[in-house]
């Protein structure tokens, strides 16, 4: 049985995963304990708790986790995690448990959950575009996951698409993510609001956003209108890197329905190269929101 472990700033959640379902869950806090090894120690006897109580043996580990490194294992200093240092969290698990274990990024488990269990099913070209806080990608190309030659591949949220635009959390300017993120999108709205003479009043989040959309509150249209021809150009660029035969968008952004799709499969189509027209499509993740991370944690585990 395959334990997936989703590695977070505040929760961690564990999850055995049979037959792309989580048959079992539990979770622990990720803050709290008096350093990474303490982490680790709770976070084994935690699976340990999960598989007695289920009646099961766990035989390999997959583990999703910000900043993780799939060649190498390691957490590397994730700014929203506790340790300002590099943990090497596949082998503290496999030692403790003593079964395989698989660590990698967040955004590339949600692809290989979304590939293995998901809206990605069978296809062995695909991109995952999870559009949350952060903009996260994961390559799926010829049926493997694309790891780069330092692990690090598939960062599409950091591609520069405005030059000289806004800043970026990485420190340069005009990333993709600066706009098609949560920040983002909020940053979009403020400017098309200024623009117009219209006031209603900062939105907190994106759901704001898409209710004063629906009802035609000018910024808001503008906001989305703006968004998806960034995200449409992203994602036409990354078509021609890869030549994916689907793209699924994952995350809280993706959720807004035929608000964001219809403009963007409109946006998108028009955008893309012509030898690829008819040839990639654009979707939502059909993953269960609260089980996704878990499943693709848990793809991860099936790598080892
Ligand atoms: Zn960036």
């Amino acid at each position: 049985m395959i334990l997936g472990i989703d590695i977070g700033g505040t929760t961690t959640k564990l999850g055995l995963v049979q037959n792309g379902q989580v048959i079992a869950r539990s979770r622990l806090s990720t803050t709290g304990h008096a350093d990474d090894r303490a982490f680790a120690d709770a976070l084994a006897h935690e699976a340990i708790e999960l598989a007695t109580s289920a009646g099961q043996q766990i035989t390999a580990i997959g583990i999703g986790a910000p900043n993780a490194n799939q060649l190498t294992g390691i957490i590397e200093m994730a700014p929203n995690l506790p340790w300002k240092h590099d943990v090497p969290m596949a082998r503290m698990m496999a030692d403790r448990l003593h079964v395989p274990a698989v660590l990698g990024n967040d955004a590339n488990a949600a692809a290989l959950g979304e590939w293995r269990f998901g809206a990605g099913h069978g296809i062995d070209d695909l991109l995952v575009v999870t559009l949350g806080t952060g903009v996260g990608s994961g390559f799926i190309v010829n049926g493997r996951l694309v790891l780069g030659s330092a692990g690090n591949a598939g960062e599409l949220g950091h591609m520069i698409l405005v030059p000289g635009g806004r800043a970026c959390t990485c420190g340069r300017k005009g990333c993709l993510e600066a706009y098609v993120s949560i920040r983002g999108m909020l940053a979009t709205y403020a400017e098309a609001a200024s623009d117009s003479t219209q006031a209603t009043g900062a939105p907190a989040d994106v759901k704001t956003i898409a209710d004063r959309a629906n009802e035609g509150d000018k910024a808001a249209v503008e906001c989305f209108r703006r968004t998806t021809e960034w995200l449409a150009i992203g994602l036409a660029n990354a078509v021609c890197a890869t030549g994916p035969r689907r793209i699924v968008l994952f995350g809280g952004i993706a959720r807004n329905g035929e608000l964001l799709m219809a403009p963007l499969r409109e946006r998108f189509h028009a955008t893309l190269l012509n030898i690829y027209q008819g040839r990639v499509d654009l979707t939502v993740s059909a993953l269960p929101d609260d089980d996704a991370a878990l499943l693709g944690a848990a793809a991860l585990g099936t790598l080892g």
